[in-house]
């Protein structure tokens, strides 16, 4: 199972490289980390697991997070109850479609798995993305997302770009973000 010691963190250039392309169908070991990456973040979220192991909570994980530079990451965004999550899905070959012009922030900023200390500021992104990608079967998806799952998505997809989330921070002024943007408490 994955756990913080197997996350690379911020200094590895393996999380600045642009991950390739996944073809299907998918070999044995991606299917396996497909489910990995699930597990973790189903153990992150899940308060005795994450005690006893030592987990970060998280609501994603990608996988050039764990130093496999391929367009594969997880997704486990909660919902009110605790089966019924509002986002879960491991997304191959994800793509933005299309976005919109509104972005939208966290007003508490984003943290990252990947990320050791605090970085505050706002990470304007997107407000409203519709998403495609493939399954571990190959089968297309298309979903319109917006607001906190929209970021969530939006920060994954940034691994696969060697994009980490304080790239977007604005480095005079980390609590100001272009106008119109969304605060999302
Ligand atoms: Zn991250």
């Amino acid at each position: 199972m994955i756990t913080m010691d197997t996350i690379i963190r911020e200094g590895n250039p393996i999380l600045r490289a642009r991950a390739a392309q996944l073809t299907f169908p998918l070999k044995d070991d991606e299917r396996q980390l497909a489910h990995d990456l699930m597990e973790f973040l189903e153990n992150s979220q899940d308060e005795e697991i994450a005690k006893k192991y030592r987990l970060r909570a998280g609501v994603g994980l990608a996988a050039p997070q764990v130093a496999v530079s391929k367009r594969m990451t997880a997704v486990l965004v909660p919902g009110e109850e605790p089966d019924k999550p509002i986002f879960k899905h491991v997304l191959i070959n994800p793509t933005i479609l299309s976005e919109s012009v509104q972005l939208a922030a966290l007003a508490e900023g984003e943290g990252c798995l990947s990320v050791d200390r605090d970085v505050p500021g706002y990470v304007p992104r997107h407000a409203r993305i519709k998403l495609r990608w493939f399954d571990l079967d190959g089968e297309e998806h298309v979903a319109r997302l917006q607001n906190y799952p929209a970021i969530v998505v939006q920060h994954e997809i940034d691994h696969l770009n060697g994009i980490l989330f304080f790239d977007h921070i604005n480095k005079d002024n980390p609590f100001t973000a272009p106008e119109g943007t969304l605060l999302l408490e």
